[in-house]
């Protein structure tokens, strides 16, 4: 089984010559619509909120902004597509050009552990799919008004939620983490009320639409809705579609092949999570509608960063009392969504049992990747079972005082000997290091290394600069000031987390600055986006 937790695998882009003028517009561009074409689709069309049962989509036009003003633009996945920069008109959802074929996703999914019945795109609208060289991808408009999925909400999104998966988005990418990607951010000129706190005190924020893109936006709650429902017909037609176009090397045609279909999905989740893990990275939503079937970092919402390493951490305040989807739970959260995606699978299977497999083959997976993730974190050339010790060892000792992951793992590449004085920037409060105990780990480490841990392989796998949830905060309150600058050079620096860039240590290599500790926004994010 190949499991994929490569670090001299990082992003790799098929990019067209992005300096090269008059590449393309959006009616240029070869549209396809075949998920329109080969599955199920509801008869009504428009956004009139509504139960579809047996469908997997409802035809639906974005609304469009009143006045569009285009405020990011990413250039690399522009020069993917071969798309020059337009204005705002139909990345804000006011027109749509020939071939484009709008559409909602029907879909179901488990909240925070229950069965939540239909879901679905409430304010995405897919506008098509793009055939490029070698590939197709999805292009989605998040935050175009209602479908009919948007239940009692607006179908739309703010100005701050928007610039948080713009820019998470692209920076996740950058990080070799698989992700959904962004093309655009537009200001739709529109406010939208939101009650942040939930305390019964909305207010009004700035509209705005996000452009992602992906090989789909399929989610383990597209299969489930089906199979919860008892309509194993549609629930064939979209696996045969899935894997028709996203699987191609696997078929369904009895059980040995789906279990084969159903292990690569899941070592891909089992890939993404500890990718998350190895950057700090903590999604906040791991719903069943949140997972998508490609293995991809989906719907950034109250996402957030460890910065004090906190495996008991969670940004989003609407899971704070059980908090199921804290940092250190995620990898078991995967699992819990395997199975449910899993029981999704049994109608089609002939011997159902067959499917435990699969969960092995997941955790299996995960034990793999942590222990490949932790020999590139620590610079060692293999693991082996001897060196669980020293790094349960260290998760306890970064517990200790509050002290900054990110800092800690990138001052750790460059040490050039066993002490702790050369790591004390990575605390919060210098005075409180239990000194002792970490230069006795330090020794430990260093002699496993024989005094030279691979340090080339150590500044691929821990990132200088990651878009800590006050960095974001700082793009964002400018940005509703209607300055947009702060955002565009995190965007840039985020394009090469794992370089030096010492021009941009004082600002952005440093620790949460006391404003942001109980700030919301920083440490306490919610749903309301
Ligand atoms: P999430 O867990 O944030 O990805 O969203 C859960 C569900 O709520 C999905 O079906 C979303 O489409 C829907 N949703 C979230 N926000 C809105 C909104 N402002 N308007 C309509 N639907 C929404
Ligand atoms: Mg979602």
């Amino acid at each position: 089984m190949s499991c994929n937790f490569n670090l001299s695998n990082l992003p790799h882009l098929q990019v067209r010559d992005a300096g090269a003028h008059g590449m393309g517009t959006f009616a240029s561009l070869q549209w396809l619509s075949r998920f329109l074409d080969e599955t199920p689709g509801d008869e009504e069309v428009g956004g009139r909120p509504r139960q579809v049962p047996k469908a997997c989509w409802s035809r639906v036009n974005p609304t469009p902004a009143p006045t569009p003003q285009l405020v990011m633009w990413s250039n690399e996945m522009a020069a993917q597509l071969g798309l020059d920069r337009p204005d705002g008109s139909i990345l804000g959802g006011g027109s749509i050009v020939e071939g484009m074929d709008p559409y909602a996703q029907r879909y179901g999914g488990h909240q925070f552990g229950n069965w939540a019945h239909q879901l679905g795109d409430g304010r995405a609208i897919t506008l098509g799919e793009v055939q490029l060289e070698g590939e197709v991808l999805e292009l989605q408009l998040k935050g175009a008004g209602h479908t009919p999925y948007s239940r009692f909400a607006d179908g739309k999104a703010v100005l701050r939620s928007s610039i948080r998966e713009f820019l998470c988005s692209e920076a996740m990418h950058h990080l070799g983490v698989p992700t959904t990607r962004a093309l655009s951010l537009v200001t739709t000129g529109e406010p939208v009320l939101r009650d942040v706190l939930y305390d019964g005190n909305p207010a009004p924020e700035q509209g705005a639409v996000v452009c992602r893109v992906a090989p789909s936006f399929l989610r383990f709650g597209s299969f489930q809705i089906h199979s919860a429902s008892g309509d194993v017909s549609t629930l064939r037609t979209l696996v045969d579609h899935t894997i028709e176009h996203h699987f191609p090397n696997h078929s369904v045609h009895d059980d040995v092949a789906r279990v084969a279909w159903l292990t690569h999905i899941a070592e891909q989740t089992a890939s993404m999570i500890t990718h998350w893990m190895r950057v700090g990275f903590v999604h906040g939503v791991m719903n069943t509608d949140n997972m998508s079937i490609h293995g991809l970092t989906i719907d950034y919402g109250p996402y957030g960063w460890l910065e004090d390493y906190n495996p008991g951490w969670t940004p989003n305040t609407t899971d704070a009392s059980t908090r199921r989807y804290r940092y250190g739970q995620q990898p078991q959260i995967g699992g819990w969504n395997v199975a449910r995606f899993l029981e999704a699978m049994v109608p089609l299977m002939d011997e159902p049992e067959s499917l435990h497999q699969v969960l092995d083959a997941y955790i299996s997976a995960l034990d793999e990747h942590h222990n490949n993730m932790w020999a590139t974190k620590l610079g060692l050339d293999v693991f082996t079972a001897l060196d669980e010790p020293l790094i349960q060892d260290l998760n306890s000792l970064l517990q200790e005082v509050e002290t900054d992951m990110t800092i800690f793992f990138r001052l750790l590449c460059s040490i050039e000997s066993p002490h702790i004085d050369s790591l004390r920037d990575a605390f919060y409060d210098s005075s409180t290091v239990p000194t002792d105990e970490w230069n006795a780990w330090l020794q430990r480490w260093w002699s496993r290394t024989e005094g030279s841990p691979n340090r080339s392989i150590m500044r691929k796998s821990n990132p200088k600069y990651v878009l800590r949830n006050w960095m974001a905060q700082l793009a964002i309150n400018a940005a509703e000031a209607g300055d947009f600058s702060v955002a565009e050079r995190l965007y840039i620096l985020l394009q090469n987390p794992y370089d030096e860039q010492p021009e941009h240590e004082e600002e952005w290599f440093q620790k949460r600055p006391e404003w942001a500790r109980h700030q919301v926004g920083c440490s306490m994010l919610s749903c309301s986006s």
